[in-house]
């Protein structure tokens, strides 16, 4: 099985065809104002490409989750400016996704021009779980393009979603796989293919639940895992300890219980917890051990001993893979934990290891503590879609490409 590359599509050509481009900008945003761009810059090359051999380039993407219908607030208009200014090229808005705007648009396209359609979750097709009203908006797509035009499947962080954007488009349309995702993909199936060992895997982020499944499928796997950030405390309080007013999900106390256990000399948690007495910029914080987090407060980070544990661990490894932060970075006093381990990775890499960070919020903490994103081999856009692969499921958008 393969699948074809955006070389493939340049050498048959695509001057003045239309190109649907399912690009994933969806960024975060802080009061209508893009707060890291990462996915923006990494979605340039693949539409900079088709613009620049002369297809008529029309690109999908969503913006948060807008319920199926118009929201101002989840306008792509936004991100429509600052990829204008990556591509140093104008970029029109169209006002809706399928609609009487973007139809018309659309037409006006001539060759090298670059439309993106509005939040294509605004229409409630988009992710039904019907296929034939999936399949209505995808056919809507395609009358975008033409008779003659084009898929371009880039936008990795939703190529674990069976959607109209993603999957059920690729299946009406010559399709391919965007540079993006080609180079997400082709990382991946390294971190899967015999990696070099020691090989360490870092979790942390918020929920516990999100990440039990890639915990299962990766603990057997690698050599070291090291637990932080707010899953930690459910394996804390797994181990019997007391996580006062931390993070906890304690439906899934057993599992952890049973992880800890068959996992024993694999899995690395916290011995030391940064611990605030509200959850806040300013909080009052002090280091506490694991054992003695008191009542009523909240761990908000990993605490300086295991930093230094986990940065021994780190730095010996020959192949790393990070998702979720240590702590809640977002707040200086509660960054030191991500930046640690952040650091220890960059020095793995320096001596050699392959290393790739994966997941939003992880991806974000290396720009806003002003790591050097050159100090990671790889540094993912998709969180969810990097765990799913790593898990061993099957990727719909990607599957979809194969023929
Ligand atoms: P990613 O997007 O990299 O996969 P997640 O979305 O799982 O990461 O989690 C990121 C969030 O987890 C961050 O916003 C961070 O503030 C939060 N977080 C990390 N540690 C804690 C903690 N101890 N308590 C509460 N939230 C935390
Ligand atoms: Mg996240």
């Amino acid at each position: 099985m393969s699948v074809k590359t955006l070389a493939d599509l340049l050498d048959d050509g695509v001057d003045g065809r239309g190109v649907l481009v399912r690009s994933d900008l969806n960024v975060p945003l802080d009061d209508g104002k893009i707060v890291d761009a990462g996915r923006i810059v990494a979605s340039v090359p693949t539409i900079q490409a088709l613009s620049d051999a002369g297809a008529k380039v029309i690109v999908a993407a969503h913006l948060g989750r807008p319920h199926g219908a118009p929201d101002p607030a989840l306008s792509l208009a936004p991100v429509a400016e600052r990829l204008a200014e990556e591509l140093g090229r104008n970029v029109q808005l169209a006002g809706d996704v399928v609609g009487q705007d973007a139809l018309a648009r659309s037409e006006g396209l001539t060759e090298g021009d670059v439309l993106m359609l509005e939040n294509v979750r605004f229409d409630p097709r988009e992710t039904s779980k019907d296929d034939a009203e999936r399949g209505k908006l995808a056919a809507a797509l395609v009358d975008l393009v033409g008779d003659d035009g084009a898929f371009v499947s880039d936008g990795f962080g939703v190529v674990h979603r069976r959607q109209a954007s993603v999957y059920d488009v690729a299946r009406l349309l010559p399709h391919c796989a965007g540079t993006l995702v080609a180079e997400e993909a082709e990382v991946l199936a390294r971190l899967t293919r015999n990696p070099d060992r020691p090989y360490a895997v870092v979790l942390g982020g918020s929920k516990v639940s999100d990440k039990l499944a890639v915990i299962e499928a990766l603990a057997p796997r690698v050599d070291t895992l090291v637990i932080g950030g707010g899953m930690c405390f459910t394996f804390l309080a797994a181990q019997g300890l007391a996580v006062g007013a931390s993070l906890l999900q304690d439906e899934m106390v057993p599992t952890c219980r049973r992880l800890l256990e068959q996992y024993a000399d694999v899995i690395h948690l916290p011995r030391d917890i940064v611990v605030a007495d509200a959850f806040a910029a300013d909080a009052e914080s002090r280091v506490v051990p694991a054992e003695g987090i008191p009542d009523g407060w909240l761990g908000l980070d990993v605490g300086p001993e295991s930093v230094d544990r986990f940065t021994a661990l780190l730095t010996e490894a020959r192949t790393v893979f990070w998702n979720g932060p240590m702590g809640v970075f977002e707040f200086d006093k509660f960054a030191a934990g991500t930046r640690g381990v952040a650091e220890a990775i960059v020095t793995a890499t320096g001596k050699g290891a392959f290393t790739v960070v994966g997941g939003g919020d992880s991806a974000a903490a290396v720009r806003a503590l002003s790591l050097p994103e050159d100090g990671f081999t790889h540094i993912s856009t998709g969180g969810g879609a990097s765990l799913e692969y790593l898990e061993g499921k099957e990727l719909p958008g990607i599957a979809v490409l194969e023929d």
